[in-house]
């Protein structure tokens, strides 16, 4: 099969290639390199299976042209940081929506017809304290970040209704491993790294999210790729378990050794605006197709502080 992967030259998106590189696949990478790191993919320069462009989606001709004589693309690329579009406020409409499209109308122009996204549960907004399902609506995100995921798969719906599209939009719950750039885990470590005396963490600490890691997400893409057939086809892709800040704040500290680190709590229910402070994902859709993570919540987030740590 010949892949063409936004954003693959990130965090997921790299053990993405990994993955599809292990299974004989073709792959083509097209990243800015914004957030995502070469180092993370040089191991593969000399593969013959492999090519990497460095280009920006929000350029149509480059990406027009490099899209040709794929069979699917697994659409990755976005601003990862759900809170910077605080500041700039345009930033998901670009990165997000804009980048969607170019990448559908590229493939439009292309004759290719499959699509895998990387959704997030942020889509869903504040929710009441329930297990979403994906029929849970109406999704109403709180932060510009989750209005671009939204918008995404939006468009995917209409490309999936208006010109026979097959697509596969898969959900996030919070994903980390190795690689990680982003996020509690990394800058808690960042943190400590600075000041091993006390940690402030933001908000009250009692956030609760699900974790997955990040192995775990890149096989659940593939199965539900492989295994669903609709035309349309969402899944929420996490763990059935959460770990709060509190709690991660506590492990991080543990793998880096450290004692008598103090807390301090910024206050508050969640981290930032937008931040949405509490959720879980059903995911029975993709269990019943026969997917499962094999790491709960709080094994994700100790293997990937134990990860990263070692990597430096
Ligand atoms: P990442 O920042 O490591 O990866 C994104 C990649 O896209 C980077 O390599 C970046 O350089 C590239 N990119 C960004 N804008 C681009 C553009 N205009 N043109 C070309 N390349 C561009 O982030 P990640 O954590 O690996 O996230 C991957 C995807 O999964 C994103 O769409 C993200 O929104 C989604 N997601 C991630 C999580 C998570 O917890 N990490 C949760 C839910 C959804």
């Amino acid at each position: 099969m010949h892949v063409f992967i936004t954003g693959g030259a990130g965090f997921i998106g790299s053990h993405l290639v990994d993955a599809l590189i292990k299974r004989g696949d073709v792959v083509t990478i097209y990243d800015n390199l914004s957030s995502g790191n070469k180092q993370f993919i040089e191991h593969h320069q000399k593969n013959e299976n492999f090519t990497f462009i460095k280009a920006d989606i929000l350029n149509f001709k480059q990406i027009n042209k490099a899209i040709k004589n794929h069979d699917v693309v697994f659409h990755l690329a976005a601003n990862p940081h759900v809170r910077l579009g605080e500041k700039q406020t345009d930033l998901d409409l670009k990165q997000g929506i804009i980048a969607t499209y170019n990448v559908l109308e590229a493939m439009r122009q292309n004759n290719i017809n499959r699509i895998v996204y990387s959704s997030s549960s942020v889509v869903y907004g504040e929710t009441p304290n329930l297990s979403l399902p994906e029929t849970y609506g109406p999704t109403l995100p709180i932060s510009f970040y989750g209005a671009g995921k939204l918008g995404g798969e939006g468009l995917i719906s209409a490309f999936c209704g208006t010109f026979d599209f097959q697509a596969w939009i898969y959900r996030f719950a919070n994903v980390v491993g190795p690689r990680g750039t982003h996020g509690v885990i990394v800058d808690f470590i960042e943190k400590l790294n600075k000041n091993p005396k006390e940690l402030e963490i933001l908000g009250n600490g009692k956030q609760q999210k699900p974790y997955l890691y990040v192995t775990d997400c890149v096989n659940g893409m593939l199965y539900g790729f492989e295994h669903a057939k609709e035309k349309l086809n969402l899944f929420n892709l996490g763990c059935d378990t959460n770990t709060t800040v509190s709690r991660i704040a506590e492990l991080v500290v543990e793998e880096m050794d450290l004692h008598n680190v103090k807390f301090i709590y910024s206050g508050g229910d969640r981290g930032w605006k937008g931040d949405v402070p509490r959720f879980q994902l059903d995911t029975q859709k993709i269990n019943k197709l026969g997917w499962n993570a094999t790491n709960t919540s709080d094994e994700a987030v100790r293997k990937a502080i134990k990860e990263i740590l070692k990597n430096g």
